[in-house]
């Protein structure tokens, strides 16, 4: 597993986020300013290799990484160094700010926890769904690879079928998750999700919690310590993507 570990990254640029999902409070926090300045030091120092590792995959993590105001120097140096960058974020960022970091993305993974302008903004308490629906069609006139992740919970799994349905809409893949040690899914709700282990582009995983710091919707860290790790999507996951599926 090591020499796994050794493939990728998870660079956290920011623990803010512009949303408010509920149940996360990242959103309330306020630590801003302090990596973005050592970051632009390390990058103008041309050092930054001498404090993170040199990896052949960066996920760039928040909270929500638009929020960080160095993010394009970051990919674009990252890309300069001949590192894959996977953007994991809401995509509710404003389109200027969306191009100046497509140059040095080579796949973004977006938040997708419901799918419908009033589910969508009911739950992250932001009326944002427009911006998603808008950066979405930059994406695609760009030809920029997108991956939607979805944690499933109690109250969006009635939406699976909605879900799935705008990521095909997207031709886009789909990651859906859950957590087995702490989801309040019921049996009934399970099986249900598991339906959706042999349908195209879907991969369902199951994961670890995610550290406090990280935000809550990302799927970090499936399960890794069985056979059914080697057999299942996460490690199909990890072998196409890898990353943050370990
Ligand atoms: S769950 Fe993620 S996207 Fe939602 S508010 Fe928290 S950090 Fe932001």
């Amino acid at each position: 597993m090591s020499d796994w570990l050794n493939v990728f990254y998870n660079l956290q640029v920011t623990e803010t986020c512009n949303l408010r999902c509920l149940g996360c409070t990242l959103w309330n926090r306020d630590v801003s300013g302090d990596l973005e300045e050592s970051l632009r030091n390390l990058i103008y120092n041309d050092t930054f290799f001498s404090i993170y590792p040199r990896r052949k995959i960066y996920n760039i993590i928040g909270g929500e990484p638009s929020n960080f105001r160095a993010l394009p120097d970051v990919l674009s140096y990252l890309k300069n160094n001949s590192i894959k960058n996977y953007l994991w974020t809401n995509l509710t960022m404003d389109s200027e700010n969306l191009m100046e970091c497509l140059p040095f993305v080579n796949r973004l993974f977006v938040y997708l926890p419901f799918p419908s302008k009033e589910s969508y903004e009911n739950f992250t308490g932001e009326a944002s769904y427009e911006t998603i629906l808008y950066n979405l069609q930059i994406l695609k006139k760009r030809k920029i690879p997108v991956s939607f992740y979805c944690p499933v919970t109690p109250e969006n799994i009635s939406w699976l079928p909605d879900i799935y349905e705008f990521a095909y809409q997207n031709k886009a893949e789909l990651i859906l998750y859950w957590n087995p040690k702490r989801s309040t899914l019921s049996k009934e709700s399970v099986q249900f999700l598991k339906r959706y282990k042999r349908v195209k582009n879907v991969w369902l995983i199951k994961t670890k919690p995610v550290p406090d710091t990280y935000c809550p919707g990302l799927p970090y860290g499936p399960m890794s310590d069985s056979l059914a790790f080697l057999r299942g999507a996460a490690h199909q996951l990890f072998l196409k993507y890898g990353g943050i599926f370990v």
